[in-house]
């Protein structure tokens, strides 16, 4: 089962920051609209299951 951990979309919040929180990150996407593009930005937690999520797109191997 993937998670959000895996999805290229998943940013881990660095342990410098005021939120940081073990597990914590940001799902960070690109969209694109007439107007032109933009961001999608929202808090996420890296074991949130990504099934049922239409965005996931795997990450690749570093
Ligand atoms: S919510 Fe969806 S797009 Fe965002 S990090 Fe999780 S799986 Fe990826």
């Amino acid at each position: 089962m993937a998670n959000c951990a895996e999805c290229k979309s998943f940013f881990p919040i660095p342990e410098s920051e005021d939120d940081f929180e073990q597990g914590k990150g940001d799902c960070i996407r690109e969209e694109k609209d007439p107007k032109g593009k933009f961001w999608l930005s929202k808090p996420v937690m890296s074991d949130m299951p990504a099934d049922n999520c239409k965005y996931f797109t795997k990450k690749l191997a570093n």
